[in-house]
């Protein structure tokens, strides 16, 4: 079995694993990098592709493979999911006048090739899917081929969050002969989730108290509905006084109504609520310009590079009155969030003093370091490579695991056989 490291080697983003047998050629993932957008990085014919979960930078690029005709296999979530955000992409490039040749005709082939199965053969190879945690509808992925076992994690978390349960290593495949494994968090030990909700909650409690404007960046998919949720429920049982609250995202709203009629998907307290993604203290909104100052406001990209939180990032960010709350502990190196944090952002040719208070608390749906080492020590592969997070992050991973397993981290199109 050939394994070649397509993408997200060394790296987060572009998350891609090409697997061939003298049978099949399968991708596992097939993303796009958040500075590259859609690239046409595989030429060659692919029997089928698998899709972890929804998040762009494991599935953004399928929108090249239509034409290629393989099976797309993946959650029902995932797929649906999927649909709106590629959709969603497609708009986001037209937006920018770009040249982009693909369409929502696009998203409809990707649709049609698509298959829920969690088990599934095609000639030479045996393919399974297996919970993650990390979204909704996140899986990892199972290979067997020419009697070797191969577990490609994707992202994964096995610590539960407010809505979502995280998976447990033992219930998931043994006798592996490799694992793909995420090291995003490599080489990190966060607190206790309960510790980090708690800090979440006082920062924001500080920041109102100053009767500031907060600025919550966050994914469309998922990561907004988790804080908007956790905000407007705070609001509801006094926990957070009652303060102007907003969600911008015409796409997490309609994940929302996903969310909703899907509400099965989540943990027992979330699944046993009527609408638990209907918020009421939190409202929607379409512009910025309708934000009632002070306000605290939830809103895409989640990076900062874009949309609400990017126009909101450079005209708040100059007075010290307020606070932008970053919750993902990874961001990508130069984006706005990491000039916001060094304190000066630049915007087009204007420079802007930041004087607002930055925060940054890692609420993330990632295993952290000691997960990742349980995993591996529960797992017990024989070979571990470790994809989707820095080298420093990777490498520090490597120290921890390398007493359970013998470790690589691949370079970008390094290519192993096992
Ligand atoms: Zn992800």
């Amino acid at each position: 079995m050939k394994i070649t490291f397509k993408g997200g080697a060394r790296e987060v983003g572009g998350s891609c694993t090409l697997v061939e047998t003298e049978d099949a050629r399968v991708a596992l993932d097939y993303g796009i990098k958040i500075d590259e957008g859609v690239t046409e990085n595989m030429q060659h014919h692919l029997d089928a592709v698998v899709i972890t979960h929804a998040h762009l930078d494991h599935s953004g690029n399928l929108l090249t493979v239509a034409s290629k005709k393989p099976i797309i296999i993946g959650s029902m979530a995932t797929h649906d999911i999927s649909m709106k955000l590629l959709r969603d992409l497609i708009k986001i490039n037209r937006l920018k006048k770009k040249r982009f040749h693909y369409t929502k005709h696009d998203v409809s082939k990707v649709s049609d090739l698509w298959v829920t199965r969690n088990h599934i053969g095609i000639p030479g190879m045996e393919i399974s899917l297996h919970a993650a945690g990390h979204v909704l509808g996140a899986r990892m992925v199972k290979v067997k081929a020419q009697g070797k076992s191969v577990l490609y994690t994707g992202d994964f978390c096995t610590h539960n969050t407010e809505i979502l349960d995280g998976v447990d290593p033992k219930t998931l495949p043994k006798e592996l002969d490799a694992l793909i494994m995420e090291s995003t968090y490599g080489g990190t030990i966060r607190p206790k989730r309960q510790k980090l909700e708690e800090s979440l909650t006082s920062k924001i409690l500080e920041a109102m108290e100053k009767k500031g404007n907060i600025l919550i960046p966050a994914f469309a998919f998922h990561r907004l509905q988790e804080i908007t949720r956790k905000i407007d429920v705070a609001i509801k049982n006094k926990s957070l006084p009652r303060y102007n609250a907003y969600y911008i995202s015409g796409l997490a709203h309609g994940i929302n109504n996903y969310y909703n009629n899907n509400k099965s998907l989540f943990n027992k307290k979330v699944s046993d609520e009527i609408n638990p993604f209907r918020f009421t203290k939190v409202k929607r909104l379409k512009r910025t310009e309708h934000i009632k100052e002070p306000a605290i406001v939830v809103c895409t990209s989640g990076f900062g590079h874009a949309g609400a939180s990017r126009a909101l990032l450079n005209q708040w960010a100059s007075n010290e009155e307020n606070t932008v709350i970053i919750i993902t502990g990874f961001l990508p190196p130069n984006s706005p969030l990491v000039m916001a944090k060094e304190g000066k952002i630049i915007n087009k040719d204007e420079s802007i003093q930041v004087n607002a208070t930055i925060e940054q608390i890692s609420l993330s749906g990632h295993a952290d370091q000691k997960e990742l080492t349980e995993f591996v020590k529960i797992l017990k592969p024989k070979q571990t490579f470790l994809v989707h997070g820095s080298l420093e992050q990777a490498q520090a991973l490597s120290k921890k695991i390398k007493r359970y397993t013998e470790v690589q981290i691949p370079h970008k199109n390094e290519i192993i056989e096992i």
